[in-house]
């Protein structure tokens, strides 16, 4: 049976890896008998969910009953006046990965191309292979996107390339005049896909590109989420930003009710709820600037982020380090997956947070030199 479902299924599923979910936070805490687990795994936000967000989704909760509005007319308003561009340059998805699905679904045929770095977001590669692109990966140099070897990448085939700015796993950034020197003179035909997951934690550098004057001189798309800074990963929902033509194109392989209306309300709230924001961005600066100098006492090379993450490099395999830190109750990333063996990432949590990772790291790293 297993042998006729294998035949049955698209050639290209078989060579995808499948996303390995972690286990919830109740399973690990009944498993391992402990009262508090503290994650710093997946890049979320650690306050807590705007307030604001939270009355809205109670309201809405009410209106269950109905599909949810299909064209997300109210969101889309109100991010278009945000914004400064007009509500058919905006899509809406079920978290920005779907965007990353719909650009992939509407415009690769099997055998197209897509330029992404390594490391980079895993979606890119997972989602190009369903899609049956070929994905071409240009190493990263010193941990930044080459620009340079990702244009020269680009060949005839090639229908998009992905820069994630500021990119996961590592957290770098690509300023404004790389981004500025790999347009100049960048074939018509193929897009730029600007995913800006992490925006709102880069707005205090001074070189960070103001992507959305790409918009009608080339075919970007520029995607946002609710999940980081505006703390609601677990409604799923994020947008796109691209020429009417784009989205026209984008929406032509949507789902008609892809946002649900949970999600919707919340945002609109979150969009409103300046001081949560703030607030968010404010933690993630003091947690970094507090976690850099215990990384520095502790001799530890890390690299520097623009995003509410930091990977660091343990110099031992990290994955018995991964599973020390679980049995004491905290989760963070370790990067095998991207061949990334002795990194690890963890997410900038809240103080308390982020001073019991420290703790704990530095209890193991003791104990693993004492054991040497
Ligand atoms: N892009 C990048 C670079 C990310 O790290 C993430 C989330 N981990 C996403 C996109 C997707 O976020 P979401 O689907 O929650 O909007």
């Amino acid at each position: 049976m297993k042998e006729i479902i294998k035949k049955m299924a698209r050639e290209q599923i078989l060579k995808v890896n499948p996303y390995q979910p972690g286990k919830p936070i109740e399973e690990v805490k009944r498993e391992l008998g402990l009262s508090q687990v503290i994650k710093l795994a997946s890049n979320e936000n650690s306050l807590g969910p705007s307030p604001k967000a939270v009355a809205a989704v109670k309201t809405a909760a009410e209106q269950i009953n109905r599909y949810p509005d299909g064209g997300c007319f109210y969101l889309k308003q109100k991010l278009s006046k945000k914004l400064g561009v007009n509500p058919s340059n905006l899509i809406l998805g079920n978290g920005s990965d779907e965007v990353i699905i719909f650009c992939l679904r509407a415009f690769i045929d099997p055998g197209d191309e897509i330029v992404i770095a390594r490391p980079t977001f895993l979606v890119y590669n997972i989602s190009g292979v369903v899609s049956g692109a070929e994905v071409v990966q240009i190493p990263m140099k010193d941990f930044r996107y080459d620009l340079k070897a990702m244009k020269e990448a680009i060949g005839p085939k090639t229908k998009a390339v992905f820069i994630a700015n500021p990119d996961n796993p590592v957290g770098c950034y690509v300023t404004r005049s790389e981004l500025d020197d790999f347009f100049d003179k960048l074939k018509d035909d193929v897009i730029v896909f600007i995913d800006e997951a992490y925006f709102e934690f880069a707005q205090d550098l001074d070189d960070y590109p103001h992507s959305l004057s790409y918009l009608n001189k080339k075919n970007v798309i520029i995607t946002r989420t609710f999940s980081k800074a505006y703390g609601l990963s677990g409604l799923r929902i994020g947008y796109g930003i691209a020429t009417e033509a784009m989205i026209d194109c984008l929406n032509r392989v949507r789902e008609p009710f892809n946002v649900n209306s949970l999600a919707q309300a919340a945002a609109l709230a979150a969009l409103d709820d300046h001081e949560y924001l703030n607030k968010s961005i404010q933690m993630v600066a003091e947690g970094k600037d507090y976690l850099y100098a215990e990384f520095k006492r502790l001799g530890l090379k890390y690299l520097k982020s623009a995003a509410n993450f930091i990977v660091v490099d343990l110099e031992t395999e990290t994955r018995p380090v991964f599973e020390q830190m679980l049995a004491q109750g905290l989760i963070i990333r370790d990067m095998g997956v991207w061949g990334l063996k002795t990194f690890i990432r963890v997410t900038i949590g809240k103080p308390e947070e982020n001073k019991k990772f420290i703790e704990i790291l530095e209890k193991i790293r003791n104990q693993m030199q004492g054991d040497k």
